[in-house]
């Protein structure tokens, strides 16, 4: 049987440079201005970082806040989140300053605790930050699970995120 899949955990040294990353990702986390989670995501090209993010309301604005609005109970319709997601942040961050480097560049993903220590991820879920960044050309999202720090194809990426939920 053929293992339709691209997605493998790193290992030696490519797993000592994820860490790098993701720990960046994770300060970007600690900015996060979000009630709800503390979201960070750095999107990186030829060992540089060309786009960063944390999630907030839009503008990081009081006035835009949302956090404490009817989230979960049928609004936002499409993605039932309160603020603007950190992969969005760094996607769009990369977009302003570095558009003509961000096809094949990867997205890091990660969320803080309180503390600002990393919080493992589960599996893939957000289709909005799924879909973006495959139509952008991002090559890979990266996820730091239980498991290790997990590199999804961004096709296998959105993919994954629009199966159902299991158990
Ligand atoms: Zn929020
Ligand atoms: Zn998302």
């Amino acid at each position: 049987m053929t293992i339709d899949h691209t997605m493998e955990y790193l290992t030696g040294e490519r797993e000592d440079e994820a860490k790098h990353w993701m720990h960046a990702a994770a300060d970007m986390a600690c900015r996060a201005l979000c009630r709800s989670a503390k979201c960070g995501a750095v999107v990186v090209k030829d060992e540089e970082i060309i786009g960063a993010g944390y999630n907030a309301p839009p503008l990081d604005s009081e006035k835009h806040r949302m956090c404490d609005s009817q989230v979960g109970e049928g609004k936002p319709k499409y993605d039932r989140t309160c603020c603007m997601h950190a992969e969005w942040r760094a996607a769009l961050d990369a977009l302003w300053h570095h558009s003509d480097r961000i096809v094949g560049a990867k997205l890091y993903f990660t969320r803080v605790d309180d503390h600002g220590d990393i919080l493992k991820s589960g599996r893939p879920f957000c289709t909005v930050c799924s879909r973006l960044a495959l139509d952008l050309g991002l090559s890979h999202f990266l996820l730091w699970q239980e498991e290790g720090i997990a590199e999804f194809e961004t096709g296998e990426y959105n993919r994954l995120s629009y199966e159902p939920w299991e158990g």
